[in-house]
């Protein structure tokens, strides 16, 4: 820990997500995560949306340690089904993610490719000990496909695609998924507010 730096916990045990903050913010904030701290129970993930479950996230964490906490709800809404899997993507079915996409793409059978439109949506939260909270959004636009490709990326990533170019978002390099995922883009809105912590 280096003098005068602020110090932000990022409510997450994600190491991707974790370096990914880290590479945003630099030198100008010390960045520690759940794994950094004393054990703090963990709030329960029952709001209707992402921005609900993100800012409940980041002040439970905050009023429990005493420092500025970040949080994130992410997920995957696809028009054909009228927004599911949404905040439910993690529990969208049991197993793993493959046994997820492979559901996914078991209900979209038959529909075709104008009609499998969808969204990666990201809510990060930042809130203050004393109860003070900033919301920041990033979404993703693209389609679901009809079987899987990519080695990188987690998740819904495989059937992921990006209509203009045809490659599903497993395709992409960590760097390139940073650069137009809806994380990074809530990542990139949030980082003044970080920066000025
Ligand atoms: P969380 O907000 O990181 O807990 O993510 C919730 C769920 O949404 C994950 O378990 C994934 O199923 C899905 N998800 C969120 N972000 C992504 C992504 O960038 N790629 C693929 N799936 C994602």
């Amino acid at each position: 820990m280096s003098a005068g730096r602020p110090r932000l916990l990022f409510a997450t045990t994600n190491k991707g997500k974790l370096r990914e903050l880290r590479e945003l913010v630099g030198d100008a904030v010390e960045v520690v995560s759940l794994a950094d701290l004393p054990p703090v129970p963990e709030p329960e993930e029952d709001g209707d949306t992402f921005e609900a479950n993100a800012v409940k996230k980041a002040l439970e964490y905050a009023r429990a340690t005493g420092l500025p906490a970040l949080a994130d709800d992410s997920g995957l809404c696809v028009d054909a089904l009228d927004g599911r899997p949404g905040v439910l993507s993690a529990r969208y079915a049991e197993g793993d993610d493959k046994a997820r996409y492979e559901k996914l793409l078991g209900e979209l059978t038959g529909v075709p490719d104008d009609r499998r439109t969808a969204s990666f949506r990201c809510a990060l939260a930042l809130a203050w000990p004393d109860g003070r909270t900033h919301v920041e959004e990033g979404r993703c636009e693209g389609r679901i496909g009809h079987a899987p490709r990519g080695a990188h990326g987690f998740g819904y990533d495989p059937v992921f695609v990006f209509p203009d170019t045809g490659r599903t978002m497993s395709e992409l390099t960590s760097e390139e998924k940073s650069a137009v995922s809806h994380r990074g883009a809530a990542f990139r809105k949030m980082k003044p507010r970080l920066l000025a912590l």
